[in-house]
């Protein structure tokens, strides 16, 4: 393999992470998938229909906006991806988009999600609403309670939310939960994953779905720049869906420095932290080698942050991949770190961001950038969903 190539493998490795270790119950379902999404995906089709939704339901392109009252504060240019401007309020529907066209290609009837913050939830309810198709949500019963206008929002879009109640009931439980049940009813049920983890293909998949960000923020660039790329991307790293996608076309262009963001929760060594790429090792989490966070003898250890959307022991094999290469330089933000960048942020350009993207925010506290650095930043949800947890910060 080249070893610029960071994109997955013919067999669904990057590096030396990812590849597919499921139960047997599960291959041939994941192998329909490996063998049949690159083709539906390509096809003209699936992308003249996909590309519509984007357009006249999410409403894109997300305006790629120049932060002049930030850019001043840290002395370069910084550019807002603004997926806070999409339906449903964050990057996760141009995934779930995506995966509700294909499932309905493959012939799938019922539709099963986990989501963290309530984010993927949603955006999965709302595809289902628009195509019709039963769905069901599985969520930790810690994250049902602080995410609850989510959850209603599910309801109300017509999905059946599951409170999984095992672990410490957050999204390595929910994940659990919909792989059972995915186990039950391998034949008529596609599981949406909502960001780049699980089992090859799914990593690859919604980056790819996810890439729409990257293609945008290329010619955005070049008709306000005059030049397609950046000299840093940044964004927070929970699973990497929003970060995979912002890097995607950029992965093998190393004039293009990545800067990502995880979440250090209440210290990186505090034992509350989410910080899975400087504190996890190798392993297999949900049906993916990569770095996770895992006692000496296995068992998966909780992670906190006070983000439900980065509360995650593992990260994607793409991600896993490109922090062990070097590729990307990854920083670990805390949780009082994040929320002052986000009051930073709706004081200076007034917009309240996501939870997660202040974390992607707050690495302009732990890093000089040069004047003439044009520096790219995935905001990729708006802070709706996290009011209660910013007034009653202290
Ligand atoms: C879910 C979520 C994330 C984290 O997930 P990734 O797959 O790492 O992108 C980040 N930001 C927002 C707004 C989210 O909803």
């Amino acid at each position: 393999m080249n070893k610029e190539n960071y994109n997955v493998s013919e067999e669904g490795y990057y590096g030396e992470f990812g590849g597919a270790y499921i139960p047997e119950i599960l291959y041939a379902n994941v192998e329909t998938l490996r063998k049949s999404y690159k083709d539906i995906l390509d096809d003209p089709q699936f992308q003249e229909e996909y590309h519509t939704l984007l357009k006249d339901y999410v409403g894109r392109p997300s305006p790629l906006y120049l932060a002049k009252r930030l850019s001043n504060k840290y002395n370069c240019r910084i550019y807002l991806k603004r997926e806070d401007l999409n339906h449903t309020g964050s990057h996760k529907i141009n995934n779930a988009i995506g995966q509700i066209l294909l499932a309905r290609r493959m012939g799938k009837t019922r539709i099963i999600a986990e989501t963290g913050a309530g984010q993927h939830g949603v955006a999965t309810a709302t595809v289902c609403a628009l195509m019709n198709m039963e769905c069901i949500v599985y969520m930790g019963k810690t994250d049902v309670e602080r995410q609850n206008l989510n959850v209603r929002k599910m309801e109300m879009l017509g999905a059946k939310v599951v409170s999984v109640t095992s672990g410490n009931m957050t999204l390595k439980d929910a994940t659990n939960e919909a792989i059972r049940d995915w186990f039950s009813n391998p034949s008529n049920t596609h599981y949406i994953i909502g960001s780049t983890v699980g089992p090859h293909p799914y990593p690859d998949m919604v980056a790819r779905l996810q890439s729409v960000i990257s293609k945008e923020i290329k010619w955005q660039l070049q008709e306000k720049l005059g030049r397609n790329y950046p000299d840093y991307l940044v964004a927070c790293v929970g699973g990497g869906s929003n970060s995979g996608g912002t890097v995607y076309e950029y992965l093998n262009d190393l004039r293009v420095k990545i800067v990502l963001a995880e979440a250090a929760g209440e210290g990186i060594n505090s034992g509350r932290s989410a910080a899975t790429i400087q504190l996890g090792t190798v392993g297999i989490i949900h049906g993916s080698r990569t770095l996770l966070m895992q006692t000496k003898d296995g068992q998966i250890e909780e992670p906190y942050s006070i983000s439900a959307g980065l509360d995650y022991p593992g990260i994607g094999p793409m991600h896993a991949n490109l922090a062990c290469t070097g590729r990307s330089e990854v920083l670990a933000v805390d949780d009082r770190e994040a929320v002052e960048a986000a009051f930073e942020l709706t004081r200076l350009e007034g917009i309240i961001p996501a939870l997660e993207s202040a974390h992607a925010l707050g690495i302009f506290r732990k890093k000089q950038f040069n004047p003439d650095d044009i520096v790219v930043v995935c905001l990729s949800g708006r802070g709706d969903k996290d009011m209660e947890t910013y007034i009653n910060f202290e």
